[in-house]
């Protein structure tokens, strides 16, 4: 059976950990690895390495590490398919969807690939006379990462291709479910040129996260996960005296309005409820059906599901693969129990496909969920969608603005006047108008509001720069020799 290490100072080790943790492909239910958990000491380790890489690397020039995020770049996109294939054999999704989340890791690596432009300063030049005032972006320091299990190459991708390009060093702390990747993207970093210590992977659970949280020398923590956990963590590394940016969970709702093309709404429900057996923090868990809409769009997305084809990942022709663990797929049948018995109607019966070996489920559709029944207010994380019937638009933006998370949305309609006032008033980070996805291209940013974000940045893009980064504003004078004089009043620009 592999065994799942660490990798710290620039090579694998198995460092002091004594507990270790089963990782399992869950399209077979077998154990396939046994990871490595960290102790504290494992933690210290990698935070020494972290600390001494990151104040050579914060000196490297610009050119050099645009030279390293240059050639990462080129050995990810060559390494597509292995990447991929790891991504499957722990997280369960199909291979197409595993390499989608190659590409849009890219994504964030090409934009970090700009970094001589997005490290610029300002300059005013004469601010006062004989006075220039300069801004100037210098990296954080050491920069932990904590993510989870649903991304596991795309969301480390979102935080370190910024973070290391920026001057930091960064640990990572990968989901315990699929943690495997993490070494293919360490060893790739490794080929592509960058120092030890600058990227790091600290196997572990809460005793790892909670070392890196309360560590002295680690500045900044960036989160992906539940909402609980992103509270912690938010709290507690704040607490600590970090920067922090904790995303957490989400029910994204898409409205469909009644001139929306039926068609059109009902693949898109489909494919973004369903994709990746809805373990997607952007994935649509609720429709807003607005109207006379309801009946048909509900028998269109009926009619849809039976020719879905389910099984394991790698298998030619599966669209959608396994859950991630047993107790996941089983905490998702619970969540429809208990929807059924507070009043919503199953359409779609995905308990049927439930199977002993892997840890599959079908696809549910739930109709007349109302906003007290536990299926619409709780994350469910799971092939389930809820279809909630409204009268008006009015009634469907007042049921997204209160909800608790805030993730992403979506409207569905060919209203140019909907649409404008729906991205104005929905209280939502991510929209998408006739687009059910929406997850920001790797040159803005990516957030949601409410319980779905702790922390004022969003990740990666603008924003993600912004949090990997301190800034500093220096006013500076020349003055000729003899020119000076002593003034105690507080210093103005009125008379200059
Ligand atoms: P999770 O919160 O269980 O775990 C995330 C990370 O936190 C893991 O690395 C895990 O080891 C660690 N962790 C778990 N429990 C902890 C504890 N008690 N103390 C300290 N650390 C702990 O999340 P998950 O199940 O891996 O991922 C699914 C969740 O992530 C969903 O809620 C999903 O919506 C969310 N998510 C959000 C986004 C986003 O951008 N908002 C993106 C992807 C996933």
């Amino acid at each position: 059976m592999a065994h799942v290490q660490h990798w710290i100072e620039g090579g694998l080790t198995a460092g002091a950990s004594t507990k270790t943790a089963p990782v399992f492909n869950p399209a077979t239910g077998e154990q396939t690895a046994e990871l490595a958990l960290a102790t504290p000491a494992d933690v210290d380790a990698a935070v020494a390495s972290a600390r001494a890489a990151a104040d050579s690397w914060s000196h490297t020039s610009l050119a050099a590490r645009t030279k390293v995020l240059f050639a990462f770049r080129e050995l990810l996109a060559a390494h597509t398919d292995e990447l991929a294939a790891l991504v499957t054999s722990e997280h369960g999704k199909v291979l197409s969807d595993a390499a989608g989340e190659v590409a849009r890791g890219l994504e964030n690596v090409e934009y970090a690939c700009g970094v001589a432009n997005l490290m610029k300063g300002e300059f005013s030049e004469q601010a006062s006379t004989g006075v220039d005032v300069y801004s100037i972006r210098q990296p954080v320091g050491v920069i932990a990462g904590i993510t989870p299990f649903n991304f596991p190459l795309m969301v480390p991708l979102w935080m370190c291709s910024n973070a290391i390009a920026c001057g930091n060093a960064f640990i990572l702390k990968p989901s315990e479910k699929d943690p495997s990747v993490s070494l293919l993207l360490a060893d790739l970093w490794r080929q592509a040129g960058l120092p030890d210590g600058v990227f790091t992977v600290l196997q572990g659970d809460k005793v790892a996260v909670d070392g890196l949280l309360q560590h002295p020398q680690v500045d900044a923590i960036s989160f992906v996960g539940s909402t609980p956990i992103a509270q912690y963590i938010y709290e507690t590394g704040t607490k600590a005296g970090k920067r922090v940016q904790a995303l957490g969970g989400a029910k994204n709702h898409m409205m469909v309005l009644p001139d929306a093309d039926l068609d059109v709404a009902a693949d898109a429900a489909v494919s973004a409820a369903y994709g990746a057996a809805g373990e997607r923090c952007m994935a649509i868990s609720v429709i807003v059906a607005v109207g006379a809409v309801a009946d048909p769009l509900i028998d269109a997305i009926k009619e849809r599901l039976p020719s879905l084809q389910i099984g394991p990942g790698d298998k030619e022709g599966s669209e959608m693969g396994p859950l991630i663990t047993a107790a996941h797929r089983d905490k998702v049948i619970d969540y429809i129990d208990r929807g059924e018995k507070e009043g919503a109607k199953v359409v779609v019966d995905g308990r049927t496909g439930r199977s002993e070996d892997g840890f599959f489920l079908g696809c549910t559709l739930l109709d007349d969920v109302s906003p007290e029944n536990v299926a619409y207010t709780d994350e469910i994380f799971g092939p389930v969608l809820a279809i909630v019937r409204v009268d008006t638009f009015d009634q469907g933006l007042d049921l997204i603005n209160s909800h608790k998370f805030a993730n992403g949305t979506a409207i569905f309609t060919r209203d140019g006047g909907a649409v404008r006032s729906f991205q104005r008033d929905v209280q939502v980070g991510m929209i998408g108008v006739n687009v059910p996805i929406p997850v920001p291209v790797g040159y803005y940013s990516f957030g949601g509001w409410k319980a779905s974000l702790f922390g004022d940045t969003h990740m990666y893009g603008p924003e993600g720069i912004n949090f990997c980064t301190r800034r500093k504003v220096v006013t500076s004078r020349w003055p000729d020799p003899g020119s000076s004089k002593i003034d105690l009043g507080f210093p103005t620009n009125s008379d200059h």
